[in-house]
């Protein structure tokens, strides 16, 4: 019996542990699909850009909103 609820116990963990790196492979740059995110546009406020992007001159729009950018933070993700 309790071996049964270990195995099961496993099984939400590694669940848990795929379902977080699904999460962590779309957490890139919306422009470069490669690096991670790390630059915050503002004022929209929307993280999808990695450094090497948000210094593009395309970057003078949010890749995802299309507004003008008139900031950008640099932002970190623990
Ligand atoms: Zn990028
Ligand atoms: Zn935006």
């Amino acid at each position: 019996m309790f071996v049964f609820l270990g195995r099961r116990a496993d099984s939400v963990k590694e669940k848990l542990l795929s379902e977080n790196r699904a999460l962590k492979a779309q957490w890139k740059c919306l422009r470069c699909h490669r690096n991670d995110v790390c630059i915050a546009f503002l004022p929209c406020g929307h993280l999808v850009s990695c450094e090497a992007c948000s210094t593009d001159p395309s970057a003078r729009k949010c890749f995802s909103c299309d507004a003008a950018v008139k900031a950008r933070i640099k932002a970190f993700i623990a």
